[in-house]
C-alpha cells in the first residue's frame, strides 16, 4: 500500500496569554514568565493510501490539533507533513493547492460550519466552482450528483442548513467536503454530535464512500466503539504523544500500552455487569505543566521508578505494532 499522508516528528506548541495578575505584576517589575502548551510532542504518522485510521485519546490530548495540521489548517512548530511523499512546504503554489484540497476536514457540528444565510447548492457548489473543477452551468446537476452521493433528495438544494435535522446537516457536510474531489477525508468527532441509530447510518456512508471513491480517512474519536467499527488501523494519543499505535484487532484483542487498556476498559459492553469496572483513575494532568518521563506515570497502575524519570521510547513490537512503555524494555531482551 503506498503511503497517502505522512506526519513526520510534528510537534506544536501555542503560547498561553499572560493572565492578568501576572501583567499586574510585570507592571511592579516582576519578568513575566511565558506559558507553553506542548500540544503535541514529537507526533509521527503514516496513513497509507485507502486506509481508515481511527485516532483516539482523551480531550486535550492533542487529537484534534494533530487534524487540524493534517488538513493544513493550521502549521506545525517543528516536524514534516508530506502528502503522498511530497513535502507540503517544499511545493509550489500549484501543487500546494491541490495537495490542500484533495484533503478535506467533517467537522463535529455541521450546523456551525455551514454557513446560515447560504442554500444548499451554494454550500455545496461554491468550492468546486472556485476551483474550476466545474462549470457555473454545471452546478445545478453537480451538487444533485454530491446529494445523491450522501443519500439525500437533491430537491431540497434549495433549502437552508437550518431546515434539516441533524443528520441531514451531517450529509450536507460529507457533500460539501467531496465536491472538491478529495482523496482523504479527515474527520473530527464527526458523529458524536449525533444520536446513536443516526450515528450508525452516517458511519455507514462513510464505509460505502470509502468503497465508492476509493478515499482515505483519519477518523478522530473519542468513542472507541465507533472507531473500532472504521478503522484499519488506531493511534492512540496521551497529552500531545503517541503512545501505541496497531492495527484495529490488535489493539481490540491484545493492546500493550497501560493507557489503551485503560481506555479499552472504559468502553461499555454486555459483559459490564460481570466485570469489576476498571478504568483510568484520575484527571487528565494540566498540558501546561505534564507530569515529567512518561506524562502516563499519574494514573498508570503499573508505574516503575524509571517511568518519572524518562520518557519512554516508541518501540516496535510486532509488525505494525509500536507502543512507547518502559516495560516493553523490561521484558523484552
Ligand atoms: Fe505506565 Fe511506566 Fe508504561 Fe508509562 S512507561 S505507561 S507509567 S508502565
Amino acid at each position: 500500500m503506498n503511503t497517502f499522508l505522512t506526519l513526520e516528528r510534528v510537534s506544536k506548541s501555542f503560547v498561553s496569554p499572560t493572565p492578568i495578575v501576572d501583567r499586574f505584576a510585570s507592571w511592579a517589575g516582576r519578568p513575566i514568565v511565558s506559558r507553553a502548551v506542548q500540544a503535541l510532542n514529537d507526533v509521527s504518522l503514516n496513513i497509507g493510501e485507502g486506509e481508515v485510521v481511527g485516532l483516539v485519546g482523551e480531550s486535550g490530548c492533542g487529537k484534534s490539533t494533530l487534524a487540524r495540521i493534517a488538513t493544513g489548517l493550521m502549521s506545525p512548530t517543528e516536524g514534516k507533513i508530506l502528502v503522498q511523499g511530497q513535502d507540503r512546504n517544499a511545493m509550489g503554489v500549484e501543487a500546494r493547492k491541490k495537495a490542500q484540497i484533495s484533503i478535506q476536514m467533517i467537522f463535529q457540528d455541521p450546523l456551525s460550519s455551514l454557513n446560515p444565510r447560504m442554500r444548499v447548492i451554494d454550500l455545496i457548489g461554491e468550492a468546486p466552482l472556485k476551483h474550476k473543477l466545474i462549470e457555473s452551468q454545471q452546478k445545478q446537476e453537480y451538487v444533485a450528483e454530491m446529494l445523491n452521493l450522501v443519500g439525500l433528495d437533491p430537491t431540497f438544494m434549495r433549502r437552508f442548513a437550518h431546515e434539516f435535522s441533524g443528520g441531514q446537516r451531517a450529509r450536507i457536510g460529507i457533500a460539501r467536503a467531496l465536491a472538491v474531489r478529495p482523496k482523504m477525508l479527515i474527520c473530527d468527532e464527526a458523529v458524536a454530535a449525533l444520536d446513536i441509530s443516526i450515528q450508525a447510518q452516517i458511519l455507514n456512508l462513510f464505509m460505502k464512500l470509502r468503497e465508492d471513491l476509493k478515499l482515505t480517512y483519519l477518523f478522530v474519536s473519542h468513542d472507541l466503539s465507533v472507531v473500532k467499527h472504521i478503522a484499519d488501523r488506531v493511534a492512540v494519543m496521551y497529552l500531545g504523544r503517541m503512545v501505541e499505535i496497531a492495527p484495529n484487532q490488535t489493539i481490540f484483542g491484545s493492546a500493550n500500552h497501560p493507557y489503551t487498556q485503560g481506555l479499552l476498559s472504559e468502553v461499555p459492553n454486555i459483559d459490564a455487569r460481570h466485570k469489576k469496572f476498571g478504568g483510568i483513575k484520575g484527571e487528565i494532568p494540566s498540558p501546561l505543566n505534564p507530569p515529567s518521563g512518561c506524562h502516563f506515570h499519574t494514573r498508570c497502575t503499573k508505574v516503575q521508578s524509571d517511568c518519572t524519570l524518562h520518557q519512554p521510547a516508541f518501540k516496535q513490537l510486532s509488525e505494525h505494532h509500536y507502543s512507547a512503555c518502559h516495560l516493553n524494555t523490561l521484558l523484552r531482551p
